[in-house]
């Protein structure tokens, strides 16, 4: 008889991943399929920001801002390594949004909640501040406020991680193809995209957390009555070799009322985006347009004095938000809050009618918040959830943020003095990535032999292994995109020795894991 759990989720995105950590953390049984890799779908392809969303101030989005804003230094407390503080400069452009309305949209921003340690608004004067240094001249004045970066598919990775920890079972490249309701439990049949093989679990609810993918989960694997009101709007990136020296990030006004930020991005470059525009078809196959790369290049380069071209694009990336369909006119005025719909057969009692919960929409920002709201949805339904009380999420760190959250300097200091044959920049960029599991990587490492084959950029073997066994790394792409973005350094021919490696690697694995049953 196939096993049964509390809880079986189909999507391994930040809130797949969130509300397996969530449930898990209070006691649950947990069972979550990934199609592809951990954060493969739109959490890999965000503009990487946890913020309030000032923008959506002017759609009147005030519980989804507040909601965020005091996000912000919970998951920054979290996770200190993969989230950090980020100043962005809004430059004043007469004849767009008027300064007095920029001036009260911050105060509001500064105000609503949240905000302890991240410092709050002050103005600027462009023609002495070095952020004016790479702009046009003509630019005079700038406001410069708070919100901060995540590196996201890592924030995906380390929920699931966290999950596991706590006893959640993580199936990646496993596909959910149907589930089936009778006497209180779903029968979820799903297949392993490697080999082909199919099998079944059971679960006393299920939740979907496809993502963009949600209605093609409720329309062609469950058939319960829930109305898929979902929008699908792309956004992409393009990123660009660095073209400013300063750790602060822009926020552009564009002529069409969006706004287009460029974000100091991975040491050597910049970030411009994004783009909003109604999406059909595949969100497997979404990717960047020659039409949004010339729509960003302009857009950053009505700002920038350097004129930003489509050849200096070194790689673009993008993704489709899966947004609630709120009947809104343009995809830019899409809701970007969130909405959980409940689907339960209405006879006996509730904790044996096999709930659905489905996803739409949502922000990284606000996933632990989701998680907490689906769980408190969950609860009349297997009352065991509700047993640990909300709010333990935020209390605990994500693997590897187990240091004090203004800490990370005296971190990599300390990481230095254990490890000195590890390189400074090298030492930073792990300690960025893994906080203190830097240690667990390094695992007794006395010198640089010890971690094995370097890959370019840093790359080792241990770091590899790590990702695999810790991570569920698969593939050169899983680790050169996801768990890093050294696939911005690594050539071609070093990316496929690396495929070679791990599926040298993948096979030993099985082998070992064969022998052992
Ligand atoms: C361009 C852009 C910029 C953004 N910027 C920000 C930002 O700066 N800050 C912010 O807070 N938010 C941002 N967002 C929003 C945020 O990225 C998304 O709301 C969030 O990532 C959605 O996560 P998810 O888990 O719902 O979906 P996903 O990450 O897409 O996860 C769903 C997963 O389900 C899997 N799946 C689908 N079908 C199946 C199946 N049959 N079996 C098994 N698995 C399946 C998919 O493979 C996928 O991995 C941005 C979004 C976009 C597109």
């Amino acid at each position: 008889m196939a096993e049964v759990y509390d809880l079986a989720i189909i999507g391994g995105g930040i809130n797949g991943c969130g509300i397996a950590r969530d449930a898990a953390g209070r006691g649950c049984s947990v069972y979550l399929c990934e199609q592809n890799d951990l954060g493969s779908g739109t959490s890999s392809a965000s503009t990487k920001l946890i913020h309030g969303g000032l923008r959506y101030l002017e759609y009147y989005e005030f519980r989804l801002v507040r909601e965020a804003l005091q996000e912000r230094e919970v998951l920054w407390r979290m996770a200190p390594h993969i989230i950090w503080p980020l100043r962005f400069v809004l430059p004043h452009l007469p004849g767009l949004r008027p300064s007095w309305f920029l001036r009260l949209g911050l105060f509001l921003y500064d105000h609503l909640g949240g905000r302890d340690r991240l410092p709050g608004t002050r103005g600027l004067d462009l023609r002495c501040d070095p952020a004016g240094q790479p702009l046009k001249p003509g630019f005079a004045r700038a406001f410069e406020y708070s919100d901060c970066w995540v590196e996201d598919a890592r924030l995906v990775a380390l929920n699931a991680q966290d999950a596991a920890a706590r006893g959640a079972t993580i199936r990646t490249r496993t596909r959910f193809l149907t589930a089936t309701r009778a006497d209180g439990l779903w029968t979820v049949t799903v297949e392993d995209v490697r080999s082909g093989r199919r099998s079944t679990i059971r679960a006393r609810a299920l939740v979907n957390a496809a993502g963009p993918w949600v209605a093609a989960v409720l329309n062609q694997g469950v058939h319960a009555g829930v109305d898929a009101r979902i929008r699908l709007v792309q956004g992409s990136h393009i990123v660009v070799p660095k073209l400013f020296d300063h750790d602060r990030c822009y926020i552009f006004q564009n002529a069409d009322k969006r706004i287009v930020f460029a974000i100091p991005y991975e040491r050597d470059f910049t970030l411009i985006g994004t783009t909003d525009r109604d999406y059909e078809g595949d969100p497997a196959a979404v990717h960047a347009s020659e039409e949004e790369i010339a729509y960003l290049c302009a857009a950053a380069g009505e700002y920038f004095a350097k004129p930003v071209t489509p050849a200096d694009v070194v790689w673009t990336y993008s993704g489709v938000r899966p947004l609630y369909d709120d009947g809104a006119s343009t995809a830019q005025a899409a809701t970007r809050d969130y909405v959980l719909a409940v689907d339960a057969p209405q006879d006996g009692p509730q904790d044996k009618q096999a709930a659905l919960l489905s996803i739409f929409g949502g922000k990284i920002t606000t996933y632990r918040r989701l998680a907490d709201a689906a769980i408190a949805k969950l609860t009349p339904f297997l009352p065991k959830l509700g047993a640990a009380g909300s709010g333990w999420s935020s209390a605990t760190t994500l693997p590897g943020g187990d240091f004090p959250v203004e800490g990370f300097d005296a971190l990599v200091a300390g990481l230095r003095r254990e490890f000195p044959f590890v390189a400074p920049a090298h030492m930073q960029r792990l300690a960025r990535a893994y906080g203190t599991r830097v240690r667990t990587l390094l695992n007794g490492a006395t010198r640089a032999e010890d971690l094995g084959r370097d890959f370019g950029a840093t790359l080792t073997e241990a770091e590899v292994r790590y990702l695999m066994a810790e991570e569920w790394a698969e593939t050169a792409d899983d680790v050169l995109w996801r768990r890093s973005k050294l696939g911005l350094r690594l050539g071609r021919e070093q990316a496929e020795a690396l495929d070679a490696f791990m599926a040298e690697e993948r096979a030993r694995r099985m082998r070992a894991s064969d022998a052992a049953e």
